[in-house]
C-alpha cells in the first residue's frame, strides 16, 4: 500500500549522504525543499526515478507536491547502473519507483526485492513496439530486421528497443501513467498531478509538431549513429536509423561492423555521422573519416550533464532537432 510520508521522515530515510549523491544534478524538487518550503502542507510523496527521462517526467507530474530522486547519477550510463545498499534503501522506502523493466538489471532486482507493491514499470505506457536492432542493422520496418539471440545490455526483456523517450508522444503517455499512480498514492493531490501531466503533454505535443515540421523536407533520411538509441525518433519522423555499434553504447564495433557502416554511409550519401554525449565519439569519427562525412552530437538523453546542450529534456531535444536539420540537410 502507499503511504504518505512526512518530510522529516523522508529526510531521515534518504540521509544527507544519499541526498548529496542523488542530487548532484538538477533535482530541484528533491534537493531544494529541506528547509520547509513547499505547498503540500508538509506531507510529500517520495518518488524514485530510474534514469533521466523518467526523472524529468516524474518531476513535471509531481510538481512541488512530491520529491523526485534519480537513481542514475548525472553523467553515468544508465545501462550499467549498479546500486549501493543505500540506493536500494531509497527504492525500498519510496512511495513510488518509476522504472523500465529490462533496461537496468540492478533496478529490476531492487524492485523485485524491495518495491513490488510500490513500483511502476513504464513498459506498457511507453508502448515498446520496435525490435532491438543489432549492430549494423538499419532500424526500419521495411528492412525486415531481426533480433540476434542473446539480449544486448540495451534491449529489454521482450527483445524490444527500450529508447521510447526519444519519441515525445510516448513520453507524454508515460507522464499520464505516472499521474495515475501518484493520484492513487496521494488522492488529495490527484487534480494537481493530472493537471501537471496535461501541461507536460502540451509541451511534448508542441515538441512533436516542431520535429514534424523541422524534418518534413530533408534531403537525406538515413540516420547513422554510434549508439542505436534513436529508433523511435526515426520511426516517428520518417527516418531510417543505422546503428554502428547496435544498442550497446560501450561495445567496440568490429572491423566488419565499421566497414559495413562506411559502406552504408557511402551508398546512402550520408554527410553526418552522429555520436552521443556520454560515450567517446571515436567510433563515429572513424566512420566519418572513412567516408568523408562530418560528425555531430545527437544526445540520447540517457543522462543530463553540464556537457548537455540544454538544461532539460525539452531543451536537449530541441538541440537534437537543430543537429538533425543540419545533418540531414533539411530545408
Ligand atoms: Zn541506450
Amino acid at each position: 500500500m502507499f503511504f504518505v510520508i512526512r518530510r522529516a521522515a523522508a529526510a531521515r530515510r534518504f540521509g544527507a549522504v544519499a541526498l548529496a549523491g542523488l542530487c548532484a544534478g538538477s533535482l530541484l524538487t528533491a534537493c531544494g525543499s529541506e528547509a520547509g518550503s513547499g505547498s503540500g502542507g508538509g506531507d510529500r510523496l517520495s518518488v524514485v526515478a530510474a534514469f533521466y527521462p523518467l526523472q524529468y517526467a516524474a518531476e513535471r507530474v509531481a510538481g512541488d507536491t512530491a520529491n523526485v530522486v534519480n537513481l542514475t547519477k548525472p553523467g553515468a550510463e544508465p545501462h550499467d547502473l549498479e546500486l549501493s545498499p543505500r540506493a536500494v534503501g531509497t527504492v525500498s522506502q519510496a512511495d513510488l519507483v518509476v522504472y523500465l523493466r529490462g533496461l537496468q538489471p540492478a533496478v529490476d532486482s531492487a524492485v523485485n526485492q524491495e518495491a513490488g507493491d510500490h513500483s511502476l514499470d513504464v513498459t506498457g505506457a511507453a508502448k515498446l513496439t520496435l525490435p532491438a536492432p543489432s549492430a549494423g542493422e538499419s532500424g526500419h520496418a521495411d528492412h525486415g530486421n531481426h533480433v540476434e539471440g542473446g539480449e544486448g545490455a540495451d534491449s529489454v526483456a521482450s527483445g524490444k528497443d527500450p529508447h521510447f523517450w526519444l519519441d515525445p508522444v510516448r513520453l507524454a503517455a508515460v507522464g499520464d501513467a505516472i499521474a495515475d499512480r501518484l493520484a492513487g498514492a496521494d488522492p488529495a493531490h490527484a487534480g494537481a498531478f493530472r493537471a501537471n501531466a496535461a501541461r507536460l503533454r502540451t509541451d511534448l505535443t508542441t515538441l512533436d509538431r516542431e520535429f514534424r515540421a523541422g524534418l518534413a523536407t530533408c534531403r537525406n533520411h538515413d540516420l547513422v549513429t554510434s549508439h542505436a538509441a534513436f529508433g523511435y525518433l526515426a520511426h516517428r519522423y520518417g527516418l531510417t536509423q543505422f546503428g554502428i555499434t547496435g544498442l550497446s553504447p560501450e561495445q567496440e564495433p568490429s572491423p566488419a561492423e565499421l566497414s559495413s557502416a562506411a559502406t552504408f554511409a557511402r551508398k546512402h550519401d550520408v554527410r553526418t555521422i552522429y555520436h552521443e554525449t556520454l560515450v567517446s565519439p571515436a567510433v563515429a569519427k572513424t566512420v566519418a573519416r572513412e567516408t568523408g562525412a562530418g560528425s555531430a552530437v545527437l544526445d540520447p538523453l540517457e543522462g543530463l550533464t553540464s556537457q548537455s546542450a540544454g538544461k532539460d529534456y525539452l531543451a536537449v531535444m530541441r538541440a537534437n532537432l537543430a543537429a538533425l536539420r543540419k545533418g540531414q540537410d533539411c530545408s
